[in-house]
């Protein structure tokens, strides 16, 4: 049974019910102020170094400092691969049993500890609280399951009896050292996926964060080491990325990497892991961008659309793999939609995480600002613009806002690259071109999410079934896959597989060792 009855979702905190809200807020309130200086963690206790410091600034509001995080250096980096290698035998001798359990009180932590970190959420990622509540819900989901799917595979061995006469088991084990190296927007969720993947399948890990979120990832990596998992074999690396990431990809010691990101810098990976001489093949587990699509037809709910396309393009502030980027509208019900569509940009609040009342957040810094402005620029000059939700003036110059924005365009292969943030781009198309628009759509290369909105349903799934993406959606929103029940990942330049939160995520973290023994 690959979902098992036995296993539960995270329930998280429904932020709509004062009962729950309250205390929730009370406590995030005294980490408000809290100031976080942290240093790499590794096997051995890390020296402070002032000279390699780096400033924490909060998205929302630049004069608000969070903290700072000592950057690793290269010699550390290469010492925290030694110190794994080291650890790598015991912990993959250690029982399954032993390893899932660390992963349970993981889970167990980080729900214990979700105020302070959805309060690193927001602060160090900008993030609303709703956000916040799912972040850490997905990481506590993300634990639980591979606890369980680990202990389903790497458990007793699997005999095979067949007609040779001899005994015949498959034994499965770790593959040695990987390296995660996890992106800011998921800065709980992600992060903890990958490592908890990594290690509870047995092998040491190197973990590499996201710059921008190496504050939440150092609380979450100490929490790791509060469940059990020994030091030595999660390590955090933080810094910055070509420093500590080149001597990762080029050590011939490290044996698989799991990445979230670009998809440039998973070629950037791949072609660095394979110029190391006398180095094992190594495993590469990439998931990275998308230009994500959603088809309307004229027989769908223009209402409901609404609300999904609203959702998708501009919740986390645009800022997800998953999020909508392009909309395809059938002529007949275009002008409708469109309409509609303008009406609930106009009601969107732009702001302070830390209200309930803001729909959408700070962009991530201010270079993910500055290109997405570069974007809506160059479609405003073009005279393509259709909507944008009003910012408040004050918030502009003390956070890194960018206004939630409705374009028209002609094709989604008029778009040469991902806009990571709140723009939305929307294509009018003739039922008759249907056939045509799958095809541009499959043609981006991209395969992450994909969307269709229609009543007709023998439509919907002729689409779905034409589609090349990783995870297709109907009458719905195109984002927040929930672990177990909707693995995710992509496809083509959107990712190798296998899905994170599915039932065949462990295996590339594993080798498998068949034994024959002639009885
Ligand atoms: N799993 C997330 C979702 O379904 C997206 C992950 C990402 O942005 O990398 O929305």
């Amino acid at each position: 049974n690959l979902y098992g009855p036995q296993r539960k979702n995270s329930k998280g905190v429904d932020l709509n019910i004062a009962s729950q809200y309250q205390p929730l807020m009370d406590e995030m309130a005294s980490f408000m102020d809290r100031q976080y200086h942290v240093k790499p963690l590794l096997g051995v206790e890390v020296a402070e170094d002032k000279s390699a410091r780096q400033q924490v600034i909060c998205p929302f509001d630049h004069n608000q400092v969070v903290g700072s995080v000592q950057w690793t250096t290269k010699e550390q980096t290469s010492q925290a691969i030694d110190t794994a290698w080291q650890a790598f035998p015991d912990w993959e001798s250690t029982p399954v049993t032993e390893r899932a359990a660390c992963l349970r009180r993981l889970a167990d932590l980080l729900e214990s500890n979700m105020a302070e970190l959805m309060t690193l959420c927001c602060r160090e990622g900008g993030k609303l609280l709703t956000d916040g509540v799912d972040e850490i819900r997905e990481a506590v989901d993300f634990c639980r399951y591979y606890a369980l799917k680990a202990e389903e595979l790497f458990g007793e061995p699997t005999a095979l009896p067949g007609p040779t006469g001899e005994s015949n088991h498959l034994i499965m084990g770790g593959k040695g050292v990987f390296v995660a190296i996890s992106p800011w927007n998921f800065p709980v969720a992600i992060f903890c996926g990958q490592i908890a993947a990594a290690a509870v399948s047995g092998n040491s890990v190197l973990a590499k964060p996201a710059e921008q979120t190496s504050l939440i990832a150092h609380r979450v990596v100490k929490l790791m080491h509060q469940a059990g998992i020994p030091k030595e074999v999660v390590q955090l690396l933080p810094g910055d990325g070509p420093t500590v990431g080149s001597v990762l990809t080029s050590d011939p010691r490290i044996t698989g990497v799991a990445f979230t990101g670009g998809t440039d810098t998973a070629r950037a990976i791949n072609r660095a892991l394979a110029a190391r001489e006398d180095a094992a093949l190594p495993t590469l587990v990439a998931e990275t961008g998308g230009l994500n699509a959603m088809i309307v037809d004229s027989t769908a709910l223009p209402e409901q659309v609404v609300v999904d396309v609203i959702e998708s393009a501009f919740q986390s502030a645009g800022q997800r793999c998953s999020a909508l980027r392009v909309l395809y509208l059938q002529e007949d019900v275009a002008d409708r939609i469109i309409a509609i569509l303008k009406g609930a940009m106009a009601e969107l609040r732009v702001g302070d995480p830390r209200e309930l009342g803001t729909d959408v957040g700070p962009v991530i810094d201010a270079e993910a600002k500055e290109n997405l402005d570069a974007h809506i620029e160059t479609l405003k000059k073009a005279d393509r613009l259709i909507a944008q939700t009003s910012l408040d003036p004050t918030l502009t110059s003390d956070g890194t806002f960018v206004a939630p924005t409705a374009f028209a365009i002609d094709s989604i292969s008029d778009l040469k690259h991902e806009q990571f943030g709140p723009i939305l781009h929307i294509v009018r198309y003739k039922a008759e071109e249907i056939d045509k628009v799958i095809e541009t759509i499959n043609a981006t290369g991209y395969g992450l999410t994909f969307g269709v909105h229609s009543r007709n349903e023998s439509f919907a799934e002729s689409i779905a079934k034409k589609i090349r993406a990783g995870n297709v959606y109907i009458n719905r929103n195109i984002i927040g896959a929930v672990v177990g029940v909707q693995p995710f990942g992509g496809q083509g330049l959107s990712g190798t597989g296998p899905k994170a939160g599915g039932p065949h995520y462990l295996l590339r973290f594993a080798t498998e060792k068949t034994l024959t023994i002639n009885t």
